[in-house]
Protein backbone atom coordinates (compact mmCIF):
# COMPACT_ATOMS: atom_id res chain seq x y z
CA UNK A 1 0.00 0.00 0.00
CA UNK A 2 1.02 3.55 -0.87
CA UNK A 3 -1.49 5.66 0.66
CA UNK A 4 0.12 8.98 0.41
CA UNK A 5 0.59 7.92 -3.73
CA UNK A 6 4.17 9.43 -3.83
CA UNK A 7 7.85 7.61 -4.04
CA UNK A 8 11.08 8.74 -3.20
CA UNK A 9 12.82 11.62 -4.85
CA UNK A 10 15.34 8.29 -6.53
CA UNK A 11 12.06 6.43 -7.99
CA UNK A 12 10.51 9.65 -9.23
CA UNK A 13 13.76 10.22 -10.49
CA UNK A 14 13.49 6.72 -12.15
CA UNK A 15 10.44 6.85 -12.95
CA UNK A 16 10.83 10.39 -14.64
CA UNK A 17 13.72 8.79 -16.92
CA UNK A 18 11.43 5.99 -18.31
CA UNK A 19 9.37 8.10 -19.62
CA UNK A 20 11.09 10.40 -21.08
CA UNK A 21 12.98 7.46 -22.70
CA UNK A 22 10.01 5.99 -24.06
CA UNK A 23 8.68 9.39 -25.67
CA UNK A 24 11.95 9.40 -26.67
CA UNK A 25 12.39 6.52 -28.69
CA UNK A 26 8.93 6.96 -29.87
CA UNK A 27 9.76 10.31 -31.55
CA UNK A 28 13.26 9.52 -32.79
CA UNK A 29 11.79 6.37 -34.86
CA UNK A 30 8.24 7.84 -35.82
CA UNK A 31 9.21 7.89 -39.40
CA UNK A 32 10.35 4.22 -39.86
CA UNK A 33 7.30 3.58 -37.73
CA UNK A 34 3.48 3.04 -39.09
CA UNK A 35 1.50 5.96 -39.10
CA UNK A 36 -0.53 4.25 -36.76
CA UNK A 37 -3.42 1.46 -36.39
CA UNK A 38 -6.50 1.01 -35.28
CA UNK A 39 -7.36 -1.83 -33.28
CA UNK A 40 -10.60 -4.13 -33.07
CA UNK A 41 -12.75 -3.38 -30.76
CA UNK A 42 -14.16 -6.75 -30.18
CA UNK A 43 -10.65 -7.47 -29.15
CA UNK A 44 -8.96 -4.14 -27.39
CA UNK A 45 -12.14 -2.93 -25.89
CA UNK A 46 -12.55 -7.07 -23.81
CA UNK A 47 -8.71 -7.22 -22.96
CA UNK A 48 -9.12 -3.64 -20.84
CA UNK A 49 -12.19 -4.85 -19.02
CA UNK A 50 -11.13 -5.61 -15.73
CA UNK A 51 -12.56 -4.58 -11.80
CA UNK A 52 -10.22 -1.40 -11.03
CA UNK A 53 -6.90 -3.19 -9.24
CA UNK A 54 -6.89 -3.35 -5.49
CA UNK A 55 -3.40 -3.88 -5.66
CA UNK A 56 -0.68 -1.37 -7.17
CA UNK A 57 1.95 -2.94 -10.23
CA UNK A 58 5.45 -1.68 -11.20
CA UNK A 59 5.27 1.62 -12.84
CA UNK A 60 7.30 -0.41 -15.52
CA UNK A 61 5.02 -3.25 -15.84
CA UNK A 62 1.80 -0.84 -16.69
CA UNK A 63 4.20 1.56 -19.03
CA UNK A 64 5.18 -1.95 -21.10
CA UNK A 65 1.42 -2.62 -21.38
CA UNK A 66 0.79 0.82 -22.47
CA UNK A 67 3.59 0.50 -25.00
CA UNK A 68 2.63 -2.83 -25.73
CA UNK A 69 -1.15 -2.36 -26.38
CA UNK A 70 -2.35 1.05 -26.46
CA UNK A 71 0.28 3.76 -28.07
CA UNK A 72 0.46 1.72 -31.52
CA UNK A 73 -3.21 1.43 -31.07
CA UNK A 74 -3.71 5.13 -32.20
CA UNK A 75 -2.78 7.30 -35.14
CA UNK A 76 0.23 9.14 -34.72
CA UNK A 77 -1.26 12.49 -36.13
CA UNK A 78 2.35 13.72 -35.39
CA UNK A 79 4.17 10.91 -38.13
CA UNK A 80 5.84 13.35 -41.13
CA UNK A 81 3.19 10.78 -43.34
CA UNK A 82 0.41 11.80 -42.04
CA UNK A 83 -1.58 13.96 -44.07
CA UNK A 84 -5.14 13.39 -42.83
CA UNK A 85 -7.54 15.76 -41.25
CA UNK A 86 -5.25 18.62 -39.64
CA UNK A 87 -2.23 16.89 -38.29
CA UNK A 88 -1.08 17.53 -34.57
CA UNK A 89 2.97 18.06 -35.65
CA UNK A 90 3.50 18.87 -31.54
CA UNK A 91 6.84 19.54 -30.24
CA UNK A 92 9.36 17.97 -27.84
CA UNK A 93 9.20 21.14 -25.09
CA UNK A 94 5.67 21.10 -25.46
CA UNK A 95 5.44 17.96 -24.07
CA UNK A 96 7.74 18.97 -21.70
CA UNK A 97 6.44 21.90 -20.66
CA UNK A 98 3.10 19.85 -20.56
CA UNK A 99 4.72 17.82 -17.79
CA UNK A 100 5.94 20.60 -15.60
CA UNK A 101 2.25 22.04 -15.50
CA UNK A 102 0.95 18.76 -14.46
CA UNK A 103 4.03 18.29 -11.94
CA UNK A 104 3.39 21.67 -10.66
CA UNK A 105 -0.66 21.78 -10.50
CA UNK A 106 -0.93 25.12 -11.18
CA UNK A 107 -4.36 26.73 -10.83
CA UNK A 108 -4.42 29.35 -13.69
CA UNK A 109 -7.85 30.27 -12.45
CA UNK A 110 -6.79 33.36 -10.62
CA UNK A 111 -4.48 36.33 -9.92
CA UNK A 112 -4.24 35.04 -6.24
CA UNK A 113 -3.66 31.21 -6.93
CA UNK A 114 -1.38 31.94 -9.74
CA UNK A 115 0.14 35.57 -10.63
CA UNK A 116 3.85 34.20 -12.50
CA UNK A 117 1.36 31.36 -14.59
CA UNK A 118 -0.96 34.45 -15.48
CA UNK A 119 1.75 37.10 -16.84
CA UNK A 120 2.94 34.67 -19.14
CA UNK A 121 -0.49 34.09 -20.33
CA UNK A 122 -0.85 37.87 -20.83
CA UNK A 123 2.61 38.21 -22.31
CA UNK A 124 1.62 35.25 -25.09
CA UNK A 125 -1.47 36.34 -25.72
CA UNK A 126 0.14 39.71 -26.94
CA UNK A 127 2.06 37.61 -29.02
CA UNK A 128 -0.86 36.17 -30.88
CA UNK A 129 -2.77 39.58 -30.46
CA UNK A 130 -0.21 41.08 -32.09
CA UNK A 131 0.56 38.27 -34.89
CA UNK A 132 -3.13 39.14 -36.03
CA UNK A 133 -2.80 42.39 -35.94
CA UNK A 134 -5.78 43.19 -32.70
CA UNK A 135 -5.97 46.37 -31.31
CA UNK A 136 -4.63 46.67 -27.70
CA UNK A 137 -7.99 46.31 -26.22
CA UNK A 138 -7.75 43.06 -27.72
CA UNK A 139 -7.23 40.24 -25.05
CA UNK A 140 -8.64 36.47 -24.57
CA UNK A 141 -7.26 33.60 -22.94
CA UNK A 142 -6.43 29.84 -23.33
CA UNK A 143 -9.09 27.09 -23.34
CA UNK A 144 -9.26 23.53 -24.77
CA UNK A 145 -9.24 23.75 -28.42
CA UNK A 146 -11.13 25.02 -31.10
CA UNK A 147 -14.63 24.29 -30.37
CA UNK A 148 -14.44 26.09 -26.95
CA UNK A 149 -13.02 29.31 -27.93
CA UNK A 150 -15.84 29.10 -30.52
CA UNK A 151 -18.48 28.74 -28.33
CA UNK A 152 -16.82 31.17 -25.99
CA UNK A 153 -16.93 34.02 -28.52
CA UNK A 154 -20.19 33.00 -29.62
CA UNK A 155 -21.47 33.57 -26.42
CA UNK A 156 -19.46 36.43 -25.83
CA UNK A 157 -21.35 37.69 -29.68
CA UNK A 158 -24.95 36.32 -28.04
CA UNK A 159 -24.55 38.93 -24.34
CA UNK A 160 -23.16 41.71 -26.20
CA UNK A 161 -25.37 41.92 -29.37
CA UNK A 162 -28.35 40.22 -28.09
CA UNK A 163 -28.31 41.16 -24.70
CA UNK A 164 -29.30 37.37 -24.58
CA UNK A 165 -32.48 37.66 -25.81
CA UNK A 166 -32.88 34.82 -28.20
CA UNK A 167 -36.18 34.98 -29.85
CA UNK A 168 -35.33 35.80 -33.71
CA UNK A 169 -31.61 35.56 -33.45
CA UNK A 170 -30.36 34.61 -36.49
CA UNK A 171 -26.49 33.73 -37.73
CA UNK A 172 -24.94 33.19 -40.93
CA UNK A 173 -22.18 31.51 -41.63
CA UNK A 174 -21.16 29.14 -45.31
CA UNK A 175 -21.42 25.50 -46.24
CA UNK A 176 -17.86 25.22 -45.15
CA UNK A 177 -17.61 26.36 -42.06
CA UNK A 178 -16.68 23.90 -39.30
CA UNK A 179 -19.31 21.37 -37.61
CA UNK A 180 -17.88 22.98 -34.21
CA UNK A 181 -19.76 26.11 -34.85
CA UNK A 182 -23.21 24.58 -35.36
CA UNK A 183 -22.45 22.72 -31.88
CA UNK A 184 -21.55 25.93 -30.09
CA UNK A 185 -24.72 27.77 -31.79
CA UNK A 186 -26.78 24.88 -30.39
CA UNK A 187 -25.11 25.23 -27.08
CA UNK A 188 -25.83 28.91 -26.77
CA UNK A 189 -29.47 27.87 -27.64
CA UNK A 190 -29.80 29.27 -31.27
CA UNK A 191 -32.36 27.44 -32.89
CA UNK A 192 -30.74 25.56 -35.88
CA UNK A 193 -33.65 26.80 -37.92
CA UNK A 194 -32.26 29.82 -37.60
CA UNK A 195 -28.79 29.03 -38.69
CA UNK A 196 -28.14 30.09 -42.08
CA UNK A 197 -25.79 28.02 -43.64
CA UNK A 198 -24.97 29.59 -47.22
CA UNK A 199 -23.74 28.12 -50.39
CA UNK A 200 -20.26 28.99 -50.77
CA UNK A 201 -18.92 30.17 -54.05
CA UNK A 202 -16.68 28.60 -56.46
CA UNK A 203 -13.82 29.40 -54.56
CA UNK A 204 -14.97 27.77 -51.49
CA UNK A 205 -15.57 31.24 -49.51
CA UNK A 206 -18.82 32.95 -47.69
CA UNK A 207 -20.36 35.17 -50.71
CA UNK A 208 -20.70 38.91 -49.76
CA UNK A 209 -23.64 39.49 -51.93
CA UNK A 210 -25.72 36.17 -50.96
CA UNK A 211 -25.21 37.35 -47.38
CA UNK A 212 -26.42 40.90 -47.68
CA UNK A 213 -29.72 39.35 -49.34
CA UNK A 214 -30.23 36.96 -46.89
CA UNK A 215 -29.75 39.62 -43.76
CA UNK A 216 -32.17 41.93 -45.57
CA UNK A 217 -35.00 39.50 -46.11
CA UNK A 218 -34.47 38.20 -42.42
CA UNK A 219 -34.55 41.70 -40.93
CA UNK A 220 -37.62 42.29 -43.35
CA UNK A 221 -39.25 39.17 -41.30
CA UNK A 222 -38.94 40.68 -38.46
CA UNK A 223 -35.86 38.27 -37.43
CA UNK A 224 -32.80 39.61 -35.72
CA UNK A 225 -29.99 39.17 -37.65
CA UNK A 226 -26.97 39.39 -34.93
CA UNK A 227 -23.57 37.38 -35.69
CA UNK A 228 -21.53 36.69 -39.33
CA UNK A 229 -18.77 33.86 -38.35
CA UNK A 230 -16.02 33.97 -41.42
CA UNK A 231 -13.54 31.01 -41.98
CA UNK A 232 -10.23 32.49 -41.97
CA UNK A 233 -8.74 28.67 -43.27
CA UNK A 234 -11.67 26.06 -44.21
CA UNK A 235 -10.51 22.71 -42.72
CA UNK A 236 -11.93 21.51 -46.05
CA UNK A 237 -10.29 23.03 -48.82
CA UNK A 238 -7.95 25.73 -46.50
CA UNK A 239 -10.40 29.04 -48.08
CA UNK A 240 -10.51 31.58 -46.58
CA UNK A 241 -13.24 33.75 -46.46
CA UNK A 242 -13.16 37.24 -47.79
CA UNK A 243 -12.91 39.34 -44.21
CA UNK A 244 -12.48 42.93 -45.27
CA UNK A 245 -15.56 43.01 -47.32
CA UNK A 246 -17.28 40.63 -44.67
CA UNK A 247 -15.94 43.17 -41.68
CA UNK A 248 -17.42 46.26 -43.78
CA UNK A 249 -20.38 44.52 -43.81
CA UNK A 250 -20.81 43.93 -40.63
CA UNK A 251 -20.18 47.07 -39.01
CA UNK A 252 -22.77 48.47 -41.45
CA UNK A 253 -25.06 46.33 -40.74
CA UNK A 254 -24.55 46.09 -36.72
CA UNK A 255 -23.80 42.71 -36.60
CA UNK A 256 -21.11 40.80 -34.89
CA UNK A 257 -17.77 39.31 -36.83
CA UNK A 258 -16.67 36.00 -35.55
CA UNK A 259 -13.59 34.69 -37.18
CA UNK A 260 -13.17 30.84 -36.96
CA UNK A 261 -9.28 31.10 -37.28
CA UNK A 262 -8.86 27.79 -35.63
CA UNK A 263 -7.30 26.18 -38.62
CA UNK A 264 -5.48 29.00 -40.54
CA UNK A 265 -5.27 31.69 -38.28
CA UNK A 266 -1.84 30.43 -36.69
CA UNK A 267 -0.48 31.23 -40.37
CA UNK A 268 -0.74 34.95 -39.18
CA UNK A 269 2.82 34.57 -37.80
CA UNK A 270 4.70 34.59 -41.14
CA UNK A 271 4.30 36.74 -44.29
CA UNK A 272 2.38 34.46 -46.58
CA UNK A 273 -0.13 33.82 -43.41
CA UNK A 274 -0.54 37.63 -43.25
CA UNK A 275 -0.95 38.41 -46.54
CA UNK A 276 -3.84 35.95 -47.46
CA UNK A 277 -4.96 36.24 -44.00
CA UNK A 278 -5.99 40.43 -44.33
CA UNK A 279 -8.64 41.87 -43.16
CA UNK A 280 -8.19 39.18 -39.75
CA UNK A 281 -7.52 42.28 -37.41
CA UNK A 282 -11.06 43.51 -38.11
CA UNK A 283 -12.58 40.34 -36.22
CA UNK A 284 -14.78 41.50 -33.67
CA UNK A 285 -13.68 37.78 -32.18
CA UNK A 286 -11.20 35.21 -33.23
CA UNK A 287 -10.28 31.44 -32.92
CA UNK A 288 -7.21 30.36 -33.43
CA UNK A 289 -5.57 26.57 -32.35
CA UNK A 290 -1.72 26.67 -31.15
CA UNK A 291 -2.52 22.91 -31.08
CA UNK A 292 -2.79 23.08 -35.03
CA UNK A 293 -0.43 25.08 -36.96
CA UNK A 294 1.54 26.35 -34.20
CA UNK A 295 2.66 22.44 -33.18
CA UNK A 296 1.87 22.16 -29.59
CA UNK A 297 0.62 19.32 -28.25
CA UNK A 298 -3.09 18.82 -27.33
CA UNK A 299 -5.27 20.81 -26.22
CA UNK A 300 -4.65 24.48 -26.12
CA UNK A 301 -6.58 26.64 -28.17
CA UNK A 302 -6.85 30.46 -28.17
CA UNK A 303 -10.04 32.92 -28.22
CA UNK A 304 -9.41 36.43 -28.85
CA UNK A 305 -12.02 39.21 -28.36
CA UNK A 306 -11.41 42.68 -29.55
CA UNK A 307 -12.75 44.60 -26.83
CA UNK A 308 -11.80 42.17 -23.79
CA UNK A 309 -14.37 43.72 -21.66
CA UNK A 310 -16.79 41.99 -23.73
CA UNK A 311 -15.63 38.59 -21.93
CA UNK A 312 -15.58 39.41 -18.93
CA UNK A 313 -19.05 41.26 -18.81
CA UNK A 314 -20.19 37.76 -20.13
CA UNK A 315 -18.33 35.54 -18.23
CA UNK A 316 -17.47 37.13 -14.69
CA UNK A 317 -20.45 35.54 -11.93
CA UNK A 318 -18.46 35.84 -8.47
CA UNK A 319 -19.73 33.30 -5.81
CA UNK A 320 -18.91 33.73 -1.97
CA UNK A 321 -16.14 31.78 -1.69
CA UNK A 322 -14.32 33.52 -4.44
CA UNK A 323 -14.85 36.88 -2.70
CA UNK A 324 -11.31 37.14 -1.97
CA UNK A 325 -10.02 36.87 -5.40
CA UNK A 326 -11.14 40.06 -6.22
CA UNK A 327 -9.36 41.76 -3.62
CA UNK A 328 -6.03 42.91 -5.91
CA UNK A 329 -5.60 42.44 -9.30
CA UNK A 330 -9.17 41.06 -10.22
CA UNK A 331 -8.78 42.15 -13.58
CA UNK A 332 -6.04 39.45 -14.63
CA UNK A 333 -8.36 36.62 -13.17
CA UNK A 334 -8.69 34.32 -16.14
CA UNK A 335 -11.45 32.78 -14.77
CA UNK A 336 -14.03 35.35 -15.40
CA UNK A 337 -13.19 35.56 -19.34
CA UNK A 338 -14.51 32.48 -19.32
CA UNK A 339 -16.16 29.22 -19.06
CA UNK A 340 -13.75 27.44 -16.74
CA UNK A 341 -13.16 27.65 -13.08
CA UNK A 342 -10.39 25.18 -12.54
CA UNK A 343 -7.80 25.87 -15.26
CA UNK A 344 -4.75 24.60 -16.30
CA UNK A 345 -1.49 26.27 -17.17
CA UNK A 346 -1.71 25.85 -20.99
CA UNK A 347 0.14 28.93 -22.36
CA UNK A 348 2.88 27.62 -20.66
CA UNK A 349 3.65 24.99 -23.45
CA UNK A 350 3.46 27.90 -26.19
CA UNK A 351 5.48 30.35 -24.78
CA UNK A 352 8.47 27.55 -23.64
CA UNK A 353 8.59 26.51 -26.95
CA UNK A 354 8.45 30.30 -28.52
CA UNK A 355 11.13 31.17 -26.40
CA UNK A 356 13.41 27.64 -26.93
CA UNK A 357 12.64 27.68 -30.43
CA UNK A 358 12.43 30.98 -30.75
CA UNK A 359 9.79 32.95 -33.46
CA UNK A 360 11.88 33.06 -36.22
CA UNK A 361 12.12 29.43 -36.14
CA UNK A 362 8.25 28.84 -35.76
CA UNK A 363 7.92 31.16 -38.85
CA UNK A 364 9.45 29.08 -41.17
CA UNK A 365 8.41 25.93 -39.76
CA UNK A 366 4.77 27.91 -41.03
CA UNK A 367 5.91 28.42 -44.06
CA UNK A 368 6.88 24.98 -45.00
CA UNK A 369 3.42 23.77 -44.54
CA UNK A 370 2.89 26.33 -47.43
CA UNK A 371 5.79 24.99 -49.39
CA UNK A 372 4.86 21.80 -48.71
CA UNK A 373 1.26 22.01 -49.84
CA UNK A 374 2.13 23.61 -53.32
CA UNK A 375 4.96 20.34 -53.54
CA UNK A 376 1.36 18.52 -52.93
CA UNK A 377 0.03 20.15 -55.76
CA UNK A 378 2.15 20.32 -58.32
CA UNK A 379 2.95 16.22 -58.00
CA UNK A 380 -0.53 15.78 -57.90
CA UNK A 381 -0.32 17.44 -61.91
CA UNK A 382 2.31 15.51 -62.87
CA UNK A 383 0.90 12.02 -62.44
CA UNK A 384 -1.70 10.97 -65.16
CA UNK A 385 -5.23 10.86 -64.25
CA UNK A 386 -5.02 12.37 -61.12
CA UNK A 387 -6.86 16.01 -60.77
CA UNK A 388 -6.68 19.16 -58.85
CA UNK A 389 -10.51 19.80 -57.43
CA UNK A 390 -9.23 22.77 -54.80
CA UNK A 391 -5.38 24.26 -55.47
CA UNK A 392 -2.85 24.55 -52.54
CA UNK A 393 -4.69 26.92 -50.15
CA UNK A 394 -3.38 27.03 -46.59
CA UNK A 395 -1.39 23.75 -46.77
CA UNK A 396 -4.11 21.88 -48.03
CA UNK A 397 -4.59 20.35 -51.16
CA UNK A 398 -7.88 18.67 -52.51
CA UNK A 399 -7.69 15.98 -55.74
CA UNK A 400 -9.35 13.50 -57.14
CA UNK A 401 -8.22 10.66 -60.00
CA UNK A 402 -10.77 10.99 -62.96
CA UNK A 403 -11.28 7.14 -63.36
CA UNK A 404 -12.54 6.48 -60.42
CA UNK A 405 -15.97 7.18 -58.53
CA UNK A 406 -16.61 8.17 -54.96
CA UNK A 407 -17.27 4.72 -53.48
CA UNK A 408 -13.41 3.76 -54.82
CA UNK A 409 -11.87 6.84 -53.26
CA UNK A 410 -13.12 5.64 -50.41
CA UNK A 411 -11.69 2.62 -50.71
CA UNK A 412 -8.20 3.54 -51.54
CA UNK A 413 -8.38 5.98 -47.76
CA UNK A 414 -9.31 1.80 -46.36
CA UNK A 415 -6.10 0.90 -48.43
CA UNK A 416 -4.29 3.38 -46.41
CA UNK A 417 -5.43 2.61 -42.94
CA UNK A 418 -4.58 -0.88 -43.88
CA UNK A 419 -1.55 -0.45 -44.82
CA UNK A 420 -0.17 2.28 -42.07
CA UNK A 421 2.43 3.65 -44.23
CA UNK A 422 1.22 6.98 -44.89
CA UNK A 423 -2.55 8.41 -44.14
CA UNK A 424 -4.44 10.33 -46.56
CA UNK A 425 -8.08 10.99 -46.28
CA UNK A 426 -11.42 12.06 -47.91
CA UNK A 427 -13.64 14.61 -47.27
CA UNK A 428 -16.89 15.87 -50.28
CA UNK A 429 -16.78 18.97 -52.05
CA UNK A 430 -20.17 19.80 -53.50
CA UNK A 431 -21.43 15.74 -52.72
CA UNK A 432 -18.43 14.48 -54.53
CA UNK A 433 -15.99 12.80 -52.29
CA UNK A 434 -12.37 14.01 -52.87
CA UNK A 435 -9.09 12.68 -51.65
CA UNK A 436 -7.52 15.87 -48.95
CA UNK A 437 -4.04 16.27 -47.49
CA UNK A 438 -2.70 18.60 -45.17
CA UNK A 439 1.20 19.27 -44.46
CA UNK A 440 1.32 21.34 -41.64
CA UNK A 441 3.92 19.04 -39.72
CA UNK A 442 7.33 20.73 -40.75
CA UNK A 443 9.06 17.07 -40.12
CA UNK A 444 7.82 16.16 -43.38
CA UNK A 445 9.57 15.97 -46.22
CA UNK A 446 9.11 16.34 -49.94
CA UNK A 447 10.10 12.47 -50.03
CA UNK A 448 7.01 11.99 -47.58
CA UNK A 449 4.80 12.94 -50.23
CA UNK A 450 6.27 11.76 -52.74
CA UNK A 451 6.01 8.26 -51.20
CA UNK A 452 2.74 8.43 -50.00
CA UNK A 453 1.33 10.29 -53.47
CA UNK A 454 3.43 6.93 -55.12
CA UNK A 455 1.82 4.58 -52.62
CA UNK A 456 -1.44 6.54 -53.60
CA UNK A 457 -0.62 6.12 -57.36
CA UNK A 458 0.58 2.19 -57.34
CA UNK A 459 -2.79 1.03 -55.36
CA UNK A 460 -4.81 2.37 -58.71
CA UNK A 461 -2.97 1.28 -61.22
CA UNK A 462 -1.84 -1.85 -59.87
CA UNK A 463 -5.83 -2.88 -59.22
CA UNK A 464 -7.07 -0.92 -62.43
CA UNK A 465 -10.03 1.14 -62.26
CA UNK A 466 -12.21 -2.14 -62.03
CA UNK A 467 -11.26 -2.38 -58.26
CA UNK A 468 -10.53 1.31 -57.56
C1 LIG B 1 -10.13 22.06 -35.90
C2 LIG B 1 -11.09 23.15 -36.18
C3 LIG B 1 -12.04 23.55 -35.23
C4 LIG B 1 -12.24 22.81 -33.93
O1 LIG B 1 -11.10 22.89 -33.15
P1 LIG B 1 -10.76 21.77 -32.03
O2 LIG B 1 -9.43 22.23 -31.56
O3 LIG B 1 -10.72 20.47 -32.77
O4 LIG B 1 -11.81 21.80 -31.01
C5 LIG B 1 -12.83 24.62 -35.52
N1 LIG B 1 -12.73 25.27 -36.69
C6 LIG B 1 -11.82 24.91 -37.64
C7 LIG B 1 -11.77 25.68 -38.92
C8 LIG B 1 -10.99 23.84 -37.42
O5 LIG B 1 -10.10 23.46 -38.37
Amino acid sequence: MNPTLEFSPERMREIGYRVVDCLVEHLATLPTQPVGAKADPAVLIPALQEPAPEQGAEFETVLAQLQRDIFPNSMHVNHPRFLAYVPGPGNFIGAMADTLISGYNIFAGTWISGSGPAAIELAVLNWLRDACGLPESAGGLFVSGGSLANLTALAVARHVTLDDRLDGACVYFSDQAHSSLEKALRLIGIPPAHFRKLPSDAAWRLPVAELAARVAEDRAAGLRPFCVIASAGTTNTGAVDPLVELSRFCREHNLWFHVDGAYGASSAISSRGRELLQGLELADSLSLDPHKWLFQPFEIGCVLVRDRSHLRETFRILPEYLKDTQLHSAEFNFTDYGPQLTRSFRALKLWMSIKVFGMASFRVAVERGFQLGEFTEARLRSMPGWEIVSPAQMAVVCFRHSSLDDAAHLRLVQAFLEDGFALITSTVLRGRTVLRTCTINPRTTEADIEAALNRLDGLVRRSGSAQY
